[in-house]
């Protein structure tokens, strides 16, 4: 998701207490952040942030992280805060590269995965981020029985993200190719805002839950 430049949107990020501008050096210490010992989840690839804001009005007992590359992004999700302030919800504008720097082995409880950029040509398969190369980051940081959602309409990228999973170790806990007409995944169904979009157009979207 590229939104045009927004003009000013770096130093409203800059001044926004709903971002952590040195996430490194939180690093092994989230939980103290939000001041509280409950799990960490996170997002990579927020987007406008709709899917995490929804969940973690319905989890208050969760901690949420949005990552997000884009300043022009993160503005919309930091104005549906502004709107409506909770208090288990931050942001991080980052690289998910950079994503062993920002959190300690084992401190993430979940991580979701959705609608990622599908990075079409074969050389930049390395910067999808359900690619081995980024199964193996989060490796790291996942605690031990964590689960990885995914979820996209891009099938070409899904079935990629299932051939990457033997390759990096990981295995499915379930999948689905049509996640909207698959009553047992569907319950309790977030919908992102590009889940929205494309399912209206009739797009199925595939699913999977994974582990190690
Ligand atoms: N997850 C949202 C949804 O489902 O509506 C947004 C999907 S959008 C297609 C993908 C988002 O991932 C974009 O906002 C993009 O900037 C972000 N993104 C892509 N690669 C990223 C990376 N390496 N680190 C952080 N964010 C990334």
């Amino acid at each position: 998701m590229r939104l045009r430049n927004i003009t000013g949107s770096r130093e409203v990020i800059g001044d926004s207490r709903f971002v952590v501008h040195e996430p490194n050096e939180q690093k092994g210490n989230w939980q103290s952040l939000f001041g509280n010992s409950n799990p960490i989840r996170i997002e990579i690839g927020m987007g406008k942030g709709k899917f995490l804001h929804t969940l973690a009005k319905m989890n208050p007992d969760v901690n949420y992280i949005g990552i997000e590359k884009y300043s022009s992004v993160l503005l919309r999700a930091i104005q549906k805060m502004e709107q409506e302030e909770l208090p288990n919800l931050l942001f991080i504008r980052m690289d998910a590269e950079e994503i062993e720097d920002v959190f300690a082995p084992g401190e993430v409880d979940k991580i979701y995965l959705n609608f990622s950029d599908p990075w079409p040509k074969d050389r930049h398969a390395k910067r999808r981020l359900p690619s081995r190369q980024f199964l193996g980051r989060y490796n790291n940081i996942l605690k031990k029985d964590g689960r990885l959602e995914f979820k996209t309409d891009n099938r070409e990228l899904f079935d990629f993200a299932v051939a990457e999973l033997p390759e990096a170790g990981w295995q499915t806990e379930a999948i689905t190719y049509d996640l909207h007409h698959e009553e047992e995944m569907l319950i309790g169904n977030v919908m992102t805002e590009y889940e929205e979009k494309f399912s209206s157009m009739g797009n199925p979207i595939c699913k999977y839950i994974i582990y190690r």
